[in-house]
C-alpha cells in the first residue's frame, strides 16, 4: 500500500453514507483505516463496484476483490406514526439528522435527507421503522459522487451541533461546579468564623463584664 495516501483522500472517494457496514464507525474511520494498511478495500456496501474501483487506483492495490457485499437499490426509513411514541433514540442514530421530532411527540423522517443506512431501526423499541425502497435503479457512479457531496455536508453539520451542544454543556457544568464551590466557600468561612469568635463564650461571667464594661468604655471615648 501507498504510505503516502492520507486517509482524507481515500475519505473523499467512500460515499459518506455512515452506516457502519463496513465494519468501522463511518467512512473516515474506515479510511483511517485503509490508510494505515488495516482494512481492505473492499467493505463499502453503497460504494459497490465504482467506489471498490476508485479506491483500488488510489490505493494502487493489484489484488482483484469483488465487493464483499452487494449495493442495494435506493431505500428510505418510514416510521409508522401510529406506533411511534416518540422517544427520540432514532433521532440519536441518525448520522445526517434525518429524523424530526420533539420528544413524546411522532417522529418523521425527511427523505431528502435520509440514506436509508438503517442505524436507526435498532434503536427503535416499537420497531416502528422500516427501509423502504424508492427507486428500481441503481444511480449511476455521477449520481453517487452528488450524493456523498450531499451527505458529507449533511453528517459534518450533525457533528458540529453536537460539538457545540457538548461545548455548551460542559460550561453549564463548569459554572454549576463553580457555584457550587462559592457556596461551599463561603459555608466554611462562616463556620470558621464563628469557631474564632466562639472563645469568648468560655471566659467566666465576671471577665465577659469586664470585657463588655472596657468595650462600652472604648465606644464611650470614641463617640465624643
Ligand atoms: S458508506 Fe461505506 S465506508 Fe461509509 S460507513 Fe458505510 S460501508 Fe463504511
Ligand atoms: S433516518 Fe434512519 S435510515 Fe435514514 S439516514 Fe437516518 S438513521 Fe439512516
Ligand atoms: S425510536 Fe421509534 S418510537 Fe422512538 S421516536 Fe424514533 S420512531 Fe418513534
Amino acid at each position: 500500500m501507498n504510505t503516502k495516501i492520507t486517509a482524507k483522500q481515500i475519505d473523499a472517494l467512500l460515499p459518506q453514507t455512515q452506516c457502519t457496514e463496513c465494519g468501522f464507525k463511518g467512512c473516515l474511520p474506515y479510511a483511517e483505516a485503509m490508510a494505515n494498511g488495516d482494512a481492505v478495500h473492499n467493505l463499502c456496501k453503497p460504494g459497490g463496484v465504482a467506489v471498490l474501483n476508485s479506491l483500488k487506483e488510489l490505493l494502487n492495490v493489484q489484488v482483484d476483490l469483488q465487493p464483499a457485499k452487494v449495493k442495494e437499490l435506493p431505500a428510505v426509513a418510514r416510521i409508522d406514526l401510529d406506533k411511534c411514541i416518540g422517544c427520540a433514540l432514532c433521532i440519536k442514530a441518525c448520522p445526517t439528522d434525518a429524523i424530526i421530532g420533539a420528544p413524546k411527540q411522532q417522529h418523521i423522517v425527511y427523505e431528502k435527507d435520509c440514506t436509508g443506512c438503517k442505524l436507526c431501526l435498532d434503536p427503535c423499541p416499537v420497531d416502528c421503522i422500516a427501509i423502504e425502497t424508492i427507486s428500481n435503479t441503481i444511480p449511476t457512479e455521477k449520481e453517487d459522487k452528488k450524493r456523498a457531496k450531499e451527505v458529507r455536508i449533511l453528517f459534518e453539520s450533525r457533528n458540529e451541533r453536537l460539538a457545540k451542544r457538548d461545548t455548551e454543556r460542559l460550561k453549564e457544568k463548569k459554572a454549576a461546579k463553580l457555584k457550587l464551590q462559592v457556596g461551599k466557600n463561603a459555608m466554611e468561612a462562616e463556620v470558621n468564623h464563628s469557631q474564632k469568635t466562639d472563645w469568648r463564650s468560655k471566659l467566666s461571667p465576671e471577665l465577659q463584664a469586664k470585657m463588655e464594661k472596657a468595650r462600652a468604655n472604648a465606644r464611650a471615648k470614641y463617640d465624643r
